[in-house]
């Protein structure tokens, strides 16, 4: 019996029911066929809990598609730390795609042609992008084989059974690394689980820059 905690261990149970139901690990440079499993994450909030989550995904054998924003209030990608970020979401075997805020969506050698809009409104979250693959397009999204985390939540469950079980044709799963490395139950607890950890980052990066913190 498993139980549906967002934690890395029940994502490692995941990925585990998706080898378990023969899903192959797909990205989105071409048209999902059957038993394609395209992991996706919307890199909102946190590049070290991405690359945690990314570390984890190679130790299991499974590659994702990573978007990253350069426009994110949380993180910048410009810096070292983003820099290196890229660099290893890439030498992990990761594809690294744009996780943009709309209508910005310019692209440069750090993305793949591919895009997910960050909050998109209806009016645009399905439209073709020139140059780009748009995630939410109908070639690569169907409500059917369509699954996201939001906000700590599944709107159609948890779908670790129906992996095993080889229920989907092809999946196309959303998840965001911030919500399955920091612990707690709620969306809230979990984001002030990633404030007490992001506080410990900032006043080691204070350290390295000189300031003293006597
Ligand atoms: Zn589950
Ligand atoms: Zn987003």
């Amino acid at each position: 019996m498993t139980t549906c905690g967002f934690s890395l261990e029940h994502y490692a149970e995941l990925l585990g029911a998706a080898r378990a139901g023969g899903y192959r690990f797909a990205h989105f440079d071409e048209i999902p066929k059957p038993g394609d499993l395209l992991l996706r994450h919307d890199v909102d909030l946190s590049l070290d809990a991405a690359r945690r989550m990314a570390e984890l995904e190679a130790r299991e054998g499974a590659s994702a598609t990573y978007f990253l924003m350069t426009d994110s209030v949380f993180y910048n990608l410009a810096s070292s730390e983003g820099v290196d970020a890229v660099t290893r979401l890439r030498e992990l075997g990761h594809r690294v795609g744009l996780h943009a805020v709309h209508p910005n969506a310019v692209l440069d050698d750090r993305f793949d042609p591919v895009v997910a809009w960050h909050n998109p409104d209806p009016a645009y979250m399905t439209a073709p992008i020139p140059d780009a693959v748009n995630v939410m397009e109908a070639t690569y999204f169907d409500p059917a084989t369509y699954r996201s985390d939001s906000n700590q939540r599944w709107r159609s469950g948890c779908p670790h059974d129906e992996l095993r079980e080889s229920a989907f044709p092809w999946l196309q799963l959303l998840t965001h690394p911030e919500i399955w490395v920091y612990r707690g139950t709620t969306m809230g607890e979990t984001m002030r689980s990633m404030l007490d950890d992001e506080r410990e980052r900032r006043l080691a990066q204070l350290a390295a820059d000189r300031i003293d913190l006597a």
